[in-house]
């Protein structure tokens, strides 16, 4: 099938399996030449393993520090005729590729938040690694289906306390204009922690100490976000930033309950980067844009795959994480540097439809968001059949058994 993009608001709903493994071989490659890294994990549990901050993680580790991974994601597979989703096809090629390099990696597709995917990842992890040293919590999700209630959760992007209103981009037309969010009503926070704060984090992190398969000195990530005060009414003061001081709650707990095991439990705060996530956030897109434009020129800017490199390669692996005063690590510290951040609120007081492309970096946005999707890879052939049915590997082997 010959497949192009189609892109409907801040979603494109093709992926083109070739681009998308372009991606990875991209990703991966940026970790391989930077080297091995020593004393880092060796068998790694991802949960949102397949697109964003997750899939780097897990090409970080693997690729980096030669670990064998175990991701989690929620996929579309695709049909002869039909697309699967972006997070599928990468999780195919990533599999690939970890395989031909020797690496044992297995993925699982369906419900993180259900018990039934709790119960599937344990039994793989003490048949297949006995146990794991490091869990990265990376879901992003709109909903959550609580295990034991059965209560569907949705979260929500909403200012607290009165409405908000500021410039915003729209990431296809390029025209900036203005938009207002109404604050958060009835329980609109609660929901909102329910599905993006600590809750599930902790379960799995509970599950895995139940069953012993965290190993000694075993750590566990999850990741968050600050930015710079112009987004703060819809980020760090909405509802999505209360479900995020719900994760670093949780994060002081899990710490302690890691530490007979002489392991640790870290919030990592990320850059601001194009991500399926990110893309649906009001306001943030023109930032990112903004932020593009006066990073890359300082040789600064980094995508998932060099952030993630970064936090494992130079914080977590040697055993610097430089922790802020609340005990975060701080990848995000090359965008919130004073110069980058003056440069771009004074772009962002000027920024216009007229002058997005001379002030923000919006052709570099957009090619960012194709990336996701597999598309304006180079060396990828778009006008050729590309086999839009691509099996995730470990998948199909697993299924093995119940085709006999
Ligand atoms: P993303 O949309 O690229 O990835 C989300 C992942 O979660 C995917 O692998 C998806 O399959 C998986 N997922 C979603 N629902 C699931 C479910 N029910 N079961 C199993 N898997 C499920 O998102 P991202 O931007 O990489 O975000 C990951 C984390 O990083 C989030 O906590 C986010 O807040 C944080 N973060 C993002 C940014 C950013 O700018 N994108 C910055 C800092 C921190």
């Amino acid at each position: 099938m010959i497949v192009a993009p189609k892109i409907r608001g801040f979603i494109c709903t093709t992926a083109h399996p070739d681009g998308c493994a372009k991606h990875v071989a991209e990703q991966i490659a940026v970790v391989t030449q930077r080297g091995p890294m020593t004393n880092g994990p060796k068998k790694v549990l991802v949960i949102g393993s397949s697109t964003g901050y997750g899939l780097s993680s897990r090409i970080a580790t693997a690729f980096g520090c030669g670990a064998a991974t175990m991701g989690i994601f929620f996929e579309k597979p695709g049909e002869a005729d039909r697309c699967g989703t972006a997070g599928w096809y990468n999780t195919a090629a990533f599999e690939k590729q970890a395989h031909a390099a020797g690496l044992y990696a297995r993925s699982f597709n369906g419900d993180a938040f259900s018990q039934e995917m709790k119960d599937q990842v344990i039994a793989a992890i003490k048949e297949d690694l006995g146990q794991v040293d490091c869990v990265v919590y990376s879901l992003a999700s709109p909903r959550r289906t609580h295990p034991q209630t059965g209560e569907v959760f949705k979260s929500v992007l909403k200012p607290i306390g009165q409405s908000f209103t500021n410039k915003n981009l729209n990431t296809t037309t390029g025209v900036v204009d203005d938009v207002t969010l109404p604050a958060a009503e009835a329980d609109d926070i609660a929901q909102t922690i329910a599905v993006m704060g600590g809750e599930d984090w902790q379960m799995w992190i509970d599950a895995l100490l139940q069953e012993g398969l965290l190993a000694e000195g075993a750590t566990t990530l999850a990741y968050s976000y600050i930015g710079p005060e112009v987004t703060w009414p819809i980020y760090k003061n909405g509802t999505i930033g209360k479900a995020k001081e719900d994760l670093e709650r949780c994060q002081r707990e899990l710490d302690e309950k890691l530490s007979p095991l002489g392991g640790k439990a870290w919030v990592s705060v990320n850059k601001a980067l194009v991500t399926q996530a990110s893309s649906a956030i009001p306001v943030v897109p023109l930032y990112i844009s903004l932020l593009y434009r006066v990073m890359k020129p300082l040789g600064t800017h980094e995508d998932t795959i060099e952030q993630m490199d970064r936090l494992f390669r130079e914080r977590l692996c040697p055993g610097t994480p430089q922790p802020d005063e609340a005990g975060r690590i701080r990848v995000d510290d090359w965008e919130m540097a004073a110069d980058v951040q003056a440069a771009v609120a004074s772009a962002w007081e000027k920024v216009e439809t007229a002058n997005l492309r001379e002030l923000g970096d919006f052709d570099g946005y957009q090619s960012s968001f194709l990336r996701l999707f597999g598309f304006g890879l180079e060396g990828v052939d778009y006008s050729a059949d590309t086999d839009t049915a691509t099996a995730v590997p470990s998948l199909a082997w697993f299924c093995q058994p119940c085709l006999v």
